[in-house]
């Protein structure tokens, strides 16, 4: 036989017995085998490591989780208190505006209604020679004290004057306990002198001011506060509000005012959201003007009117001028900064707008 060079069996070559050619079987490891594998031997190693180094315990371990559950509910959240933080702090930093106007008390005449905005719901009024300060609030910050200062928004705008520019002052109006309108760190700084007159159950927060005998009133009640250019009366009406400064005190009050001397009247609107409540006061009119809130409103009109209900409630009441506060001065509501304004003017004739900035003055002769 010939050999044959080409194709040729290796079993035909009589080398040995034909064994059959081994195939190699890679079998796939099952993947829960793999990982019990790698965890048998990364955690005994992994414990061990804990437990030399004592860098995470278990309550560190809650805690770090905690905290990253706080940082992704503070960056995302819609909530009020994720944005309140947020809202701090983005406005680290910022500085604040100075205000343009500045008003000069001492040059007002005892014989005319004159009143200047601050910023937010503070005003000071001349009422016939008396001086009403309404819900001072002059600090760079609204919030609560922490120890080292206050957390909360921070001022837009600079008070028109601060607290050691004020006159002699015979009436603190206090309209209720929110942050914005009743700031405990300024009314502390108020020298001793004036009277308090406040919400029902809110006089326990002057505690530590020089006005640590506040007047309270509930809607109706009234007092007469002495000045020395005469009385002024001072009458407490309902708005719709709420008066609660933290979550547990939903008992203490919120109240709008009336103030009347020399057979003039004044409206003090403090804080409402739109209400029939301004109707009933029109039997008592006419009022000179009416310090009303037009911000706020978005998205928390259930609390605070918009400029157009704003309008509305001061006609109901009669009032000749309107003076627009509640705006321009801290960031609350989500309408932009120059909305309210805008809307009040579109709302109202411009002859009854009693200031468009903050520092402005308006004389009644
Ligand atoms: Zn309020």
């Amino acid at each position: 036989m010939g050999f044959n060079r080409g194709k040729v069996d290796a079993t035909k070559r009589g080398i040995g017995p034909r064994v059959a050619p081994k195939r190699i079987v890679y079998e796939p490891i099952a993947r829960t085998h793999f990982w019990r594998k790698l965890r048998g031997h990364f955690y005994p190693c992994w414990e061990k490591f804990l437990k030399k180094t004592n860098i995470v315990t278990r309550r560190r371990f809650i805690a770090m989780g905690a905290m990253g559950t706080a940082g992704v509910w503070t960056g995302c959240s819609d909530a009020f208190g994720a944005r309140f933080i947020r809202g701090f702090m983005n406005e680290i930093g910022r500085p604040i505006a100075r205000c343009k106007s500045t008003p000069k008390p001492s040059e007002w005449n005892p014989n005319a209604i004159t009143a200047a905005w601050l910023g937010h719901a503070s005003v000071l009024v001349n009422f016939y020679g008396a001086t009403i300060l309404t819900d001072p609030v002059l600090m760079p910050r609204i919030g609560a004290a922490v120890g080292v200062g206050t957390v909360g928004p921070k001022r837009l705008i600079a008070p028109a004057l601060a607290v050691e520019e004020l006159p002699k002052i015979d009436v603190v109006l206090l309209s209720h306990a929110h942050f914005d309108h009743f700031d405990i760190p300024t009314l502390n700084a108020l020298p001793a002198g004036p009277k308090a007159v406040t919400a029902r159950r809110t006089g326990d927060l002057l505690t530590d001011s020089a006005m640590n005998c506040p007047t309270e009133l509930g809607w109706g009640e009234k007092t007469t506060v002495a000045t020395q250019y005469g009385d002024i009366q001072i009458e407490a009406f309902e708005v719709r509000h709420w008066g609660a400064r933290w979550r547990h005190d939903k008992y203490r009050g919120y109240n709008g005012y009336v103030l009347s001397r020399e057979g003039k009247k004044i409206i003090f609107g403090g804080d409402t959201a739109l209400t029939e409540h301004f109707r009933p006061l029109r039997s008592d009119g006419p009022f000179e003007l009416a310090i009303m809130p037009i911000g706020s409103y978005k998205p928390f009109e259930r609390s605070h009117c918009t400029p157009e209900q704003s309008v509305q409630m001061a006609n109901d009441a009669g009032a000749k001028y309107l003076l627009p506060i509640h705006h321009k001065t801290f960031t609350l509501g989500r309408e932009p900064r120059g909305e309210p304004l805008e809307r009040l003017e579109a709302a109202l004739e411009p002859e009854r707008i009693g200031w468009r900035a903050v520092g402005e003055t308006f004389v009644i002769g």
